[in-house]
Protein backbone atom coordinates (compact mmCIF):
# COMPACT_ATOMS: atom_id res chain seq x y z
CA UNK A 1 0.00 0.00 0.00
CA UNK A 2 1.11 3.66 -0.68
CA UNK A 3 -0.50 6.61 0.76
CA UNK A 4 0.04 10.49 0.12
CA UNK A 5 -0.83 11.60 3.67
CA UNK A 6 -0.79 10.31 6.97
CA UNK A 7 -1.93 13.05 9.50
CA UNK A 8 -2.12 11.92 13.12
CA UNK A 9 -3.87 13.96 16.07
CA UNK A 10 -7.37 14.42 17.43
CA UNK A 11 -10.50 14.12 15.39
CA UNK A 12 -13.15 15.71 17.79
CA UNK A 13 -16.86 15.19 17.55
CA UNK A 14 -18.70 18.73 17.08
CA UNK A 15 -22.27 19.77 18.22
CA UNK A 16 -23.24 22.97 16.70
CA UNK A 17 -25.69 25.26 18.28
CA UNK A 18 -28.57 26.71 15.75
CA UNK A 19 -30.64 30.07 15.66
CA UNK A 20 -33.51 27.94 17.36
CA UNK A 21 -30.91 26.88 20.09
CA UNK A 22 -30.86 22.95 19.59
CA UNK A 23 -27.61 21.55 18.87
CA UNK A 24 -26.33 19.52 15.26
CA UNK A 25 -23.91 17.26 15.13
CA UNK A 26 -20.69 17.60 13.29
CA UNK A 27 -17.13 17.12 13.01
CA UNK A 28 -13.77 18.68 13.50
CA UNK A 29 -10.11 18.77 14.80
CA UNK A 30 -7.50 20.33 12.86
CA UNK A 31 -5.29 16.93 11.26
CA UNK A 32 -8.82 15.05 10.20
CA UNK A 33 -9.77 18.20 8.34
CA UNK A 34 -6.34 18.20 6.77
CA UNK A 35 -6.83 13.95 5.88
CA UNK A 36 -10.30 14.56 4.66
CA UNK A 37 -9.89 17.79 1.98
CA UNK A 38 -6.82 15.78 0.98
CA UNK A 39 -8.96 12.80 0.12
CA UNK A 40 -11.76 14.61 -1.65
CA UNK A 41 -9.15 16.03 -4.13
CA UNK A 42 -8.60 12.71 -4.99
CA UNK A 43 -5.27 11.88 -2.74
CA UNK A 44 -4.58 8.74 -0.64
CA UNK A 45 -4.84 9.48 2.65
CA UNK A 46 -5.10 7.52 6.16
CA UNK A 47 -5.56 9.02 9.96
CA UNK A 48 -3.54 7.96 13.09
CA UNK A 49 -5.41 8.45 16.19
CA UNK A 50 -7.04 6.81 19.14
CA UNK A 51 -10.88 6.97 19.89
CA UNK A 52 -13.27 5.84 22.57
CA UNK A 53 -15.38 3.19 22.18
CA UNK A 54 -18.53 5.22 22.64
CA UNK A 55 -21.17 6.05 19.53
CA UNK A 56 -19.41 9.54 18.80
CA UNK A 57 -15.64 6.89 17.97
CA UNK A 58 -18.14 5.19 15.90
CA UNK A 59 -19.65 8.20 14.11
CA UNK A 60 -16.01 9.72 13.34
CA UNK A 61 -14.86 6.08 12.14
CA UNK A 62 -17.52 6.15 9.94
CA UNK A 63 -17.07 9.69 8.81
CA UNK A 64 -13.26 8.73 8.01
CA UNK A 65 -14.68 5.73 6.27
CA UNK A 66 -17.13 7.68 4.28
CA UNK A 67 -14.46 9.89 3.06
CA UNK A 68 -12.33 6.83 1.64
CA UNK A 69 -9.82 7.95 4.55
CA UNK A 70 -7.61 4.68 5.78
CA UNK A 71 -8.37 4.27 9.36
CA UNK A 72 -6.12 1.14 10.11
CA UNK A 73 -4.01 3.36 12.59
CA UNK A 74 -7.30 4.14 14.14
CA UNK A 75 -7.48 2.48 17.73
CA UNK A 76 -9.67 2.48 20.41
CA UNK A 77 -9.34 3.29 24.20
CA UNK A 78 -11.66 0.51 26.20
CA UNK A 79 -12.74 3.98 28.69
CA UNK A 80 -11.07 7.24 27.99
CA UNK A 81 -14.16 9.07 25.56
CA UNK A 82 -13.91 10.18 21.78
CA UNK A 83 -13.15 13.88 22.36
CA UNK A 84 -15.97 16.29 21.73
CA UNK A 85 -16.32 20.35 21.80
CA UNK A 86 -19.58 22.52 21.58
CA UNK A 87 -20.08 25.81 19.32
CA UNK A 88 -22.64 28.07 20.71
CA UNK A 89 -23.31 31.74 19.45
CA UNK A 90 -22.66 34.82 21.45
CA UNK A 91 -22.75 38.50 20.81
CA UNK A 92 -18.87 38.68 19.38
CA UNK A 93 -19.36 35.58 17.10
CA UNK A 94 -19.00 31.63 17.76
CA UNK A 95 -17.36 30.42 21.24
CA UNK A 96 -15.67 27.18 21.12
CA UNK A 97 -15.57 24.79 23.91
CA UNK A 98 -13.99 21.59 24.07
CA UNK A 99 -14.27 18.97 26.06
CA UNK A 100 -10.94 16.71 25.23
CA UNK A 101 -8.77 16.53 28.03
CA UNK A 102 -8.27 12.85 29.43
CA UNK A 103 -9.94 11.64 25.71
CA UNK A 104 -8.67 8.83 23.84
CA UNK A 105 -6.35 10.96 22.06
CA UNK A 106 -4.60 12.41 23.81
CA UNK A 107 -3.58 9.20 25.69
CA UNK A 108 -1.99 8.08 22.25
CA UNK A 109 1.79 6.72 23.14
CA UNK A 110 4.60 6.13 20.77
CA UNK A 111 3.91 2.08 20.37
CA UNK A 112 0.06 2.96 18.70
CA UNK A 113 1.84 4.82 15.85
CA UNK A 114 1.80 2.06 12.91
CA UNK A 115 5.38 2.08 11.61
CA UNK A 116 4.00 0.66 8.05
CA UNK A 117 1.90 2.92 7.40
CA UNK A 118 3.24 6.26 8.42
CA UNK A 119 6.30 4.67 5.80
CA UNK A 120 4.30 3.76 3.39
CA UNK A 121 3.14 7.67 2.89
CA UNK A 122 4.94 10.94 1.07
CA UNK A 123 3.66 13.43 3.41
CA UNK A 124 3.47 12.47 7.43
CA UNK A 125 0.93 15.64 8.25
CA UNK A 126 1.18 16.80 12.31
CA UNK A 127 -0.08 19.72 14.13
CA UNK A 128 0.95 22.01 16.98
CA UNK A 129 -2.23 20.66 18.46
CA UNK A 130 -1.53 16.96 17.99
CA UNK A 131 1.22 17.86 20.25
CA UNK A 132 -0.48 20.46 22.77
CA UNK A 133 -2.84 17.81 23.76
CA UNK A 134 -0.72 15.46 26.23
CA UNK A 135 2.85 14.62 26.39
CA UNK A 136 2.11 11.48 25.80
CA UNK A 137 0.61 12.06 22.18
CA UNK A 138 3.82 14.70 21.66
CA UNK A 139 6.11 11.13 22.23
CA UNK A 140 3.83 9.55 19.92
CA UNK A 141 4.58 12.17 17.03
CA UNK A 142 8.11 12.48 17.47
CA UNK A 143 8.09 8.89 17.24
CA UNK A 144 6.11 8.82 14.17
CA UNK A 145 8.54 12.15 12.46
CA UNK A 146 11.72 9.51 13.49
CA UNK A 147 9.75 6.90 11.39
CA UNK A 148 8.89 9.29 8.44
CA UNK A 149 12.64 9.81 8.51
CA UNK A 150 14.13 6.83 8.75
CA UNK A 151 11.67 6.13 5.59
CA UNK A 152 12.47 8.91 3.85
CA UNK A 153 8.62 10.66 4.02
CA UNK A 154 8.67 14.65 4.65
CA UNK A 155 6.88 16.04 7.19
CA UNK A 156 4.25 18.37 7.35
CA UNK A 157 3.54 20.68 10.04
CA UNK A 158 1.42 23.23 11.05
CA UNK A 159 1.93 25.79 13.97
CA UNK A 160 -1.84 25.68 15.24
CA UNK A 161 -0.83 27.15 18.79
CA UNK A 162 -3.69 27.00 20.79
CA UNK A 163 -2.75 28.75 24.54
CA UNK A 164 -5.76 27.39 25.50
CA UNK A 165 -3.81 23.42 25.47
CA UNK A 166 -0.33 25.09 26.48
CA UNK A 167 1.49 28.07 27.28
CA UNK A 168 3.33 29.40 24.24
CA UNK A 169 7.04 29.24 26.22
CA UNK A 170 6.29 25.62 26.21
CA UNK A 171 5.00 25.48 22.53
CA UNK A 172 7.67 27.15 21.12
CA UNK A 173 10.49 25.10 21.47
CA UNK A 174 8.37 22.04 20.54
CA UNK A 175 7.52 24.14 17.49
CA UNK A 176 11.23 24.86 16.23
CA UNK A 177 12.79 21.90 17.56
CA UNK A 178 9.64 20.16 14.51
CA UNK A 179 10.04 22.87 12.49
CA UNK A 180 13.85 21.56 11.82
CA UNK A 181 12.29 18.68 10.69
CA UNK A 182 10.09 19.46 8.15
CA UNK A 183 9.66 19.60 4.50
CA UNK A 184 6.69 22.21 4.48
CA UNK A 185 5.49 24.31 7.21
CA UNK A 186 2.20 26.48 7.49
CA UNK A 187 2.27 29.00 10.13
CA UNK A 188 -0.23 32.25 10.92
CA UNK A 189 0.41 35.79 11.08
CA UNK A 190 -1.04 35.41 14.66
CA UNK A 191 0.68 31.98 15.60
CA UNK A 192 4.07 33.41 14.84
CA UNK A 193 3.13 36.69 15.92
CA UNK A 194 2.97 34.60 19.56
CA UNK A 195 5.49 32.31 18.99
CA UNK A 196 8.32 34.75 17.35
CA UNK A 197 6.98 37.79 18.51
CA UNK A 198 7.48 38.69 14.21
CA UNK A 199 4.52 40.02 12.53
CA UNK A 200 5.87 40.31 9.05
CA UNK A 201 5.14 36.88 6.40
CA UNK A 202 9.29 37.71 5.30
CA UNK A 203 10.55 38.05 8.74
CA UNK A 204 8.67 34.65 9.86
CA UNK A 205 9.76 32.97 6.30
CA UNK A 206 13.31 33.89 7.32
CA UNK A 207 12.93 32.03 10.97
CA UNK A 208 11.54 28.84 9.80
CA UNK A 209 13.61 28.54 6.83
CA UNK A 210 16.51 29.51 8.51
CA UNK A 211 15.86 26.32 10.80
CA UNK A 212 15.72 24.12 7.76
CA UNK A 213 12.45 23.72 6.20
CA UNK A 214 11.88 23.57 2.65
CA UNK A 215 8.59 25.18 1.56
CA UNK A 216 6.70 28.20 4.14
CA UNK A 217 3.11 29.16 3.86
CA UNK A 218 1.96 32.12 5.96
CA UNK A 219 -1.79 32.17 5.76
CA UNK A 220 -3.52 35.43 5.00
CA UNK A 221 -7.13 34.90 5.58
CA UNK A 222 -8.55 36.07 2.39
CA UNK A 223 -5.44 37.78 1.22
CA UNK A 224 -4.75 34.39 0.41
CA UNK A 225 -0.93 33.40 1.29
CA UNK A 226 3.10 34.09 1.50
CA UNK A 227 5.16 31.39 0.11
CA UNK A 228 8.40 31.09 0.90
CA UNK A 229 11.16 28.79 -0.35
CA UNK A 230 15.16 29.05 -0.33
CA UNK A 231 15.47 31.08 -3.70
CA UNK A 232 12.16 32.26 -3.98
CA UNK A 233 9.38 34.04 -2.15
CA UNK A 234 5.78 35.37 -3.32
CA UNK A 235 2.45 36.71 -2.45
CA UNK A 236 -0.35 33.87 -4.02
CA UNK A 237 -3.62 36.15 -3.89
CA UNK A 238 -6.58 34.73 -2.23
CA UNK A 239 -9.97 34.45 -4.44
CA UNK A 240 -12.45 36.67 -3.42
CA UNK A 241 -15.87 35.33 -2.42
CA UNK A 242 -18.61 35.88 -0.29
CA UNK A 243 -17.10 33.70 2.45
CA UNK A 244 -19.71 32.65 5.55
CA UNK A 245 -17.41 30.70 7.87
CA UNK A 246 -13.58 30.67 7.54
CA UNK A 247 -13.63 27.98 10.29
CA UNK A 248 -11.05 25.33 8.63
CA UNK A 249 -10.09 26.89 6.09
CA UNK A 250 -6.63 26.87 6.94
CA UNK A 251 -7.15 23.22 7.01
CA UNK A 252 -8.39 23.22 3.61
CA UNK A 253 -5.28 24.74 2.33
CA UNK A 254 -3.22 22.14 3.81
CA UNK A 255 -5.06 19.36 2.66
CA UNK A 256 -5.05 20.89 -0.85
CA UNK A 257 -1.70 22.09 -0.65
CA UNK A 258 -0.75 18.49 0.13
CA UNK A 259 -2.52 16.62 -2.78
CA UNK A 260 -1.12 18.94 -5.01
CA UNK A 261 2.67 18.53 -4.03
CA UNK A 262 1.82 14.37 -3.81
CA UNK A 263 0.67 14.74 -7.38
CA UNK A 264 3.85 16.40 -8.51
CA UNK A 265 2.57 20.20 -8.82
CA UNK A 266 5.48 22.68 -7.17
CA UNK A 267 4.78 25.13 -4.84
CA UNK A 268 3.40 28.15 -6.54
CA UNK A 269 0.89 26.09 -8.51
CA UNK A 270 0.30 24.33 -5.13
CA UNK A 271 -0.47 26.94 -3.18
CA UNK A 272 -2.46 28.90 -5.82
CA UNK A 273 -5.29 25.40 -6.08
CA UNK A 274 -5.03 25.02 -2.25
CA UNK A 275 -6.08 28.91 -2.17
CA UNK A 276 -9.27 28.19 -5.00
CA UNK A 277 -9.44 25.12 -2.99
CA UNK A 278 -9.98 27.12 0.57
CA UNK A 279 -12.07 30.19 -0.53
CA UNK A 280 -14.50 27.23 -1.60
CA UNK A 281 -14.54 26.20 2.28
CA UNK A 282 -15.75 29.21 3.56
CA UNK A 283 -18.81 29.10 1.30
CA UNK A 284 -21.05 27.08 4.06
CA UNK A 285 -20.54 26.69 7.78
CA UNK A 286 -18.34 23.99 9.27
CA UNK A 287 -14.73 22.84 8.75
CA UNK A 288 -15.86 19.11 6.81
CA UNK A 289 -19.13 19.63 4.67
CA UNK A 290 -18.21 22.13 2.39
CA UNK A 291 -14.81 21.13 1.50
CA UNK A 292 -14.28 21.16 -2.19
CA UNK A 293 -14.05 18.07 -4.75
CA UNK A 294 -11.55 18.50 -7.31
CA UNK A 295 -14.04 19.17 -10.18
CA UNK A 296 -15.53 21.98 -7.96
CA UNK A 297 -11.98 23.69 -7.75
CA UNK A 298 -11.05 23.34 -11.22
CA UNK A 299 -14.83 24.97 -12.40
CA UNK A 300 -14.32 28.06 -10.00
CA UNK A 301 -10.17 28.36 -11.50
CA UNK A 302 -11.52 28.16 -14.99
CA UNK A 303 -14.31 31.14 -13.95
CA UNK A 304 -12.36 32.92 -12.21
CA UNK A 305 -9.03 32.52 -14.10
P1 LIG B 1 -5.58 29.89 9.30
O1 LIG B 1 -5.66 31.09 10.20
O2 LIG B 1 -6.40 28.73 9.75
O3 LIG B 1 -4.20 29.51 8.92
P2 LIG B 1 -6.82 31.61 7.26
O4 LIG B 1 -8.04 32.05 7.97
O5 LIG B 1 -5.75 32.60 6.96
O6 LIG B 1 -6.25 30.27 7.94
O7 LIG B 1 -7.29 30.95 5.90
C1 LIG B 1 -6.54 29.99 5.21
C2 LIG B 1 -6.73 30.19 3.72
O8 LIG B 1 -8.12 30.13 3.41
C3 LIG B 1 -6.28 31.54 3.23
O9 LIG B 1 -4.88 31.54 2.97
C4 LIG B 1 -7.12 31.70 1.98
O10 LIG B 1 -6.59 30.91 0.92
C5 LIG B 1 -8.46 31.05 2.40
N1 LIG B 1 -9.41 32.02 2.97
C6 LIG B 1 -9.64 32.28 4.29
N2 LIG B 1 -10.59 33.23 4.45
C7 LIG B 1 -10.99 33.58 3.21
C8 LIG B 1 -11.95 34.50 2.67
N3 LIG B 1 -12.69 35.29 3.47
N4 LIG B 1 -12.07 34.60 1.33
C9 LIG B 1 -11.33 33.83 0.50
N5 LIG B 1 -10.41 32.93 0.93
C10 LIG B 1 -10.24 32.80 2.26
Amino acid sequence: MSLDVVCIGEPLYELNQQADGRFLPGFGGDTMNVAIAAARLGARTAMVSKLGTDPFGDAIEELLRAERVDVSGISRHPMAPTGLYLVTHVAKGHSFTYYRKGSAASLLRPADVPAELVGSARYLHVSGISQAISASAREAIDHAIEIARGAGVALSYDTNLRTRLWPVEEARPVVDRTARQARFLKTSLEDSEALLGVGDPAGIADHFLGLGCGIVVVTLGKAGVYLAEADKRESIAGFPVEAVDATGAGDAFTGAFLAELAAGRDAAQAARFANAAAALSTLDYGAIKPLPRRDAVERFLNRNG
